[in-house]
């Protein structure tokens, strides 16, 4: 099966900075497939890429089929796509904005157009140039979605977007996915993708570092716990936990262990109610942790799990990631 989105050693350079170091990607139909990475780590920079908004210093890159450079307007209009940075024009309404889109489309979108502004709670009367962002960004994700793409091509599709609509977002991917179009959507956080992402690429200063299932990924950045006790405790009592890492108890009162948890948390549990425990908390670690894990050396992240894309992006290795 031809992937909707292969790119195999895209290097970028502006001017004397190389923004990508050769990346590879393999996204395959029907995928939501999360870009994950810090900011300035080269997630726009290959999203233009993919739109042909940039052309690659060297390596190559295909969207359903097709090189960008070659797909023209017909590529584009099998393509959804949401830019990091939305420019508008000034005079139009956020109505007769969306109404041209749909004509250039050849009406494709008309019909959507309502519904995704209600959804969204989009005013369309209102002057483009008087929307704050939160409400540019919701003109931004209903051209990108109005004319029922093949593929979505979002980047950080929820910046600006309070958490109530980041919901109805998140339910838009969900109904694409379910309808069988491809979502490619970036993002910093790993919170934001994790609800409709499958698997998930994490991009780190213009390479990407790991591809994994994102359940996957979750697990691997486990939560970091606290947990309090009546009376004191030894570290040495959780220390070999399987699942258990850096436990530690606060030495200023004996009773308040600190861990990190990845995976099962029955040893976990089993060895705390050995005492009366009066305060648990569990928090999800994010990707910022998981880059630091990168960092830590080899005892840090357990090998990759399920990695079903055939690319080479797919194959990237622990090994690769603590380079
Ligand atoms: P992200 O989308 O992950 O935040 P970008 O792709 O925007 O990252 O940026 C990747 C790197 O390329 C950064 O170091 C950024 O400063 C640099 N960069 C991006 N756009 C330009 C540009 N137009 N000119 C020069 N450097 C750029």
């Amino acid at each position: 099966m031809t992937p909707v989105i292969r790119a195999h050693g895209l290097v970028k350079d502006y001017g004397r900075t190389r923004a990508l170091h050769g990346v590879d990607l393999n996204v395959q139909a029907g995928e939501v497939f999360g870009f994950l990475g810090p900011n300035g780590s080269g997630k726009s920079t290959t999203i233009r890429l993919l739109m042909d908004l940039l052309r690659p210093t060297a390596g190559e890159v295909e969207v359903l089929g097709t090189a960008p450079s070659a797909g023209g307007p017909a590529l584009r209009a099998r393509i959804g796509y949401l830019p990091g940075e939305l420019s508008f024009p000034a005079r139009m309404s956020a109505g007769d904005y969306l109404g041209y889109l749909a004509a250039l489309r050849g009406g494709r979108g008309r019909r959507r157009t309502g519904e995704l502004a209600e959804r969204l709670s989009l005013d369309l009367s209102r002057p483009l140039r008087a929307l704050s962002k939160g409400n540019k960004q919701k003109v931004g994700l209903v051209q990108a979605f109005m004319h029922e793409p093949e593929l979505l091509v979002l980047d950080e599709p929820t910046s600006g977007l309070d958490p109530l609509l980041q919901r109805e977002f998140l339910l838009l991917v969900r109904e694409a996915g379910a309808a069988g179009a491809t979502v490619f959507l970036s993002s910093h956080m790993l919170q934001e993708v994790e609800e409709v992402a499958g698997r998930v690429a994490i991009i780190r200063e213009g390479r990407v570092v790991d591809v994994d299932d994102v359940r996957a990924l979750r697990a691997r950045a486990g939560q970091q716990v606290l947990l309090r006790f009546a009376e004191p405790v030894a570290p040495a009592e959780f220390a070999g936990l399987p699942g258990v890492e850096d436990a530690a108890v606060d030495p200023s009162d004996g009773v308040t262990l600190t861990c990190l948890l990845r995976g099962d948390p029955m040893p976990l549990l089993t060895a705390a109610t050995r005492h009366r425990v009066v305060r648990w908390q569990a928090e999800d670690r994010e990707l910022e942790d998981l880059f630091l894990d990168f960092y830590r050396g080899p005892a840090a992240p357990a090998p990759p799990g399920r990695q079903d894309g055939p690319g080479p992006a797919a194959g990237a290795t622990e090994r690769e990631v603590l380079r």
